[in-house]
């Protein structure tokens, strides 16, 4: 197929925004999953500042807020995505604790040592993981936490299509021990890795975006960009149904320890 050779970075980002903005979600997850993330901290009572980073419109954001005590600020680059972010604290009389900025997750207008803890779902490979959790780290306090979840192999080895598939997306992509290495490499303790179950893709993200998909193809009749754009979303759907035992989401929890 003519549209498989087509990668995400080829079609404009407000496409993907639009296509995405209606969602509760703009990747995988769930309440569940990010619930079960805070449950490996162990000082969420004493967790004042957090940030939470390529928030998107904060599906799981919300769920922080609910959860934990402290105030919330959530960054993404999306003007439109950060709009209703703010609608959403609104609407879950949060806005007191959880506001949303307009920034660069690789550029935070943060200071150094401000958070204790920092979270990001499904959306560091955007900047690198190694990259982001060198950099992220010195706006942490001592013994603050970090909480991402990260596209990771599941096996030393794939097949040579879904391979090919993810190295264009996220050419970083790695296996969950040597993404444990990364951390610990870049000063954290490790906490935890554990993988996102199916749902979090299916239920939770690709049937939401399936819908989503049908509205753009409908208000944008006879548009070819469009077509190959949920062609392309249809086809990265199709190959996580094939290669699923492959590969997915892992959330890393690590702590940000004082070098002695
Ligand atoms: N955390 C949300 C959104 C994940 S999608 C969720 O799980 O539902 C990835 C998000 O990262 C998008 O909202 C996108 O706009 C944002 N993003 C991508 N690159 C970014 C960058 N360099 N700086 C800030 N936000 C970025």
């Amino acid at each position: 197929m003519e549209n498989e050779q087509i990668s995400i970075h080829d079609f404009d980002v407000s496409l993907i925004c639009e296509l995405h903005i209606g969602l509760e979600r703009q990747g995988p997850g769930s309440p569940e999953m990010t619930i079960k993330a805070l449950s490996f901290l162990d000082n969420l009572d004493k967790i004042s500042r957090v940030a939470d980073l390529g928030c998107g419109t904060g599906g799981q954001t919300m769920i922080l807020a609910q959860n934990i005590n402290g105030n919330i600020t959530g960054v993404d680059f999306f003007p439109d995505f950060i709009n209703i972010f703010n609608d959403n604290a609104k609407k879950f009389n949060l806005q007191d604790r959880v506001n949303g900025i307009v920034g660069l997750m690789e550029n935070l207008p943060f200071q150094k040592e401000e958070f204790d803890l920092i979270w990001s779902e499904g959306a560091i490979a955007n900047i690198g993981f190694e990259k982001a959790l060198n950099y992220w780290k010195d706006f942490l306090k001592t013994d603050g936490y970090i909480a991402v979840t990260y596209e990771s192999w599941f096996t030393d080895k794939r097949p040579a299509e879904i391979e090919k598939f993810w190295v264009d997306a996220v050419p970083e992509i790695n296996t969950i021990g040597h993404n444990i290495s990364i951390m610990q490499k870049a000063g954290y303790h490790f906490v935890a890795a554990f993988t996102l179950p199916e749902k979090c893709w299916t239920d939770n993200y690709f049937i939401p975006r399936e819908a989503a998909q049908k509205a753009l193809l409908k208000k944008y009749p006879g548009n070819k960009t469009v077509e190959a754009f949920v062609a392309c979303m249809q086809h990265e759907a199709k190959l996580y149904s094939k290669y699923k035992q492959y590969y997915g989401y892992v959330f890393y929890i690590g702590k940000k320890i004082k070098m002695v």
